[in-house]
């Protein structure tokens, strides 16, 4: 059976005669960028977020980029964030002549590991930016503690967390900002780029949005020098259409997760382990990664793939052992390190049908018997 790793073309065709009409509503409007469309989706980020403002913007990286921005924070600073995430995170610190440091993971949750970032706090550290990676968020906490000991801003990368929640509070409404991306394959995704921030305090969304737009509030007029991440209105049109299934996707993929762990606990063990959803934390499982030791991802994948089953490496290089990012004492990150070599994710989108998650979960097994006889 034929399994893809997503399948975006399934969750449109639902939407199909909605997404037309809003694009032909666009269309008539003649107004392609930001206005109301954009307000009303703004409106709906906040309301899901539980926080103040939101902000649309052109990506989920220009999000934190624009977060960074109003923060001030530049040359001569530095940013705390995971090794191992998706490349943004830390490129838009480095963007804005800031330094990122590295800090190693959570081996059991994949986020960002707070004993680690303390031990790399200097005089130079302003802010730290945990992840929320594959859906379920850092341990929000232990990080606010810490930032607020050491008077730091708390940027949360939410853009694989919309919906998830810990200790009951929204992702990204936990920080002075959080960030969202809206890329297609993300739990809400947009038919092209799209990301948004959050905040509740009045005068950092000020910021961010006069930055938005090349820091102009009376155009020609710039008190402060931005660009241009505003946001689309056919984009946030689409989004609006989409937002309130975001719950029944998640509810779904909750399910699909659950149907996995349970078809694969048998495997769970030293060399292969399972993901789980942390104590305080509702996980939204953006991916359903395992994690496969003693060198056998790849040989893993490569059996999934000859039998048509998607499945993806994210990721396959911490950010610390970039070419970008290379360093003369590059610091060493196991975690981070051991993560990179056995992460592999599964097919987890909402609409997979219960044949396919058998098919999937089947395959795995299949690939760990036939190699255990
Ligand atoms: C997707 C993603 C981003 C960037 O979002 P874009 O909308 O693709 O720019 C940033 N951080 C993380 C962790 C992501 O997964």
């Amino acid at each position: 059976m034929n399994v893809p790793l997503f399948d975006l073309k399934n969750q449109h065709e639902h939407l199909t005669q909605e997404l037309t009409a809003a694009f032909s509503r666009v269309l008539e409007s003649g107004q392609f960028i930001l206005g109301k469309e954009v307000v009303e989706f703004e409106a709906a980020v906040s309301a899901s977020a539980g926080t103040r403002h939101a902000i649309g913007v052109s990506s989920g990286t220009d999000a934190i980029l624009l977060a960074l921005m109003a923060l001030n924070i530049g040359p001569g600073h530095e940013v705390l964030c995971p090794a191992f995430t998706f490349f943004a995170t830390a490129g838009c610190v480095a963007r804005v002549g800031a330094t990122p440091i590295f800090v190693d993971s959570c081996a059991t949750c994949f986020n960002l590991d707070v004993s680690d970032a303390a031990r790399r706090l200097t005089p130079r550290t302003k802010a730290v930016l945990p992840a929320h990676l594959f859906g379920q968020t850092a341990d929000m906490s232990a990080i606010r503690d810490f930032a607020t000991a050491n008077k730091l801003w708390v940027i949360e990368d939410a853009a694989q967390a919309i919906g998830a929640s810990y200790r009951g509070q929204p992702a990204g409404s936990m920080g002075d900002f959080g960030t969202f991306s809206f890329f297609p394959t993300k739990n809400l995704g947009a038919l092209g780029d799209a990301g948004a921030l959050v905040t509740n305090d009045n005068e950092l969304a000020e910021r961010a949005r006069l930055l938005r737009n090349h820091g102009a509030e009376k155009q020609y007029f710039h008190k402060l020098v931005g660009g241009n991440f505003r946001l689309d209105a056919l984009q946030a049109a689409f989004l609006r259409i989409k937002f309130p299934h975001l719950e029944g996707y998640t509810e779904k993929r909750r399910q699909n997760a659950a149907l996995y762990s349970n078809a694969l606990s048998h495997l769970h063990g030293h060399a292969f382990h399972l993901p789980m959803e942390m104590l305080c934390n509702y996980h939204i499982w953006n991916q359903y990664t395992i994690r496969v030791a003693n060198g056998r991802r790849d040989e893993l994948r490569h059996y999934l793939t000859e039998h048509g089953i998607g499945s993806a490496i994210y990721y396959p290089v911490a950010l610390h052992r970039q070419e970008c990012f290379a360093v003369p004492n590059p610091p060493t990150l196991p975690v981070a390190e051991r993560l990179a070599e056995e992460c592999l994710s599964l097919p987890i989108y909402p609409e997979l049908t219960n044949e396919e998650l058998q098919a999937v979960a089947g395959t795995v097994s299949q690939f760990f018997a036939k190699s255990a006889r």
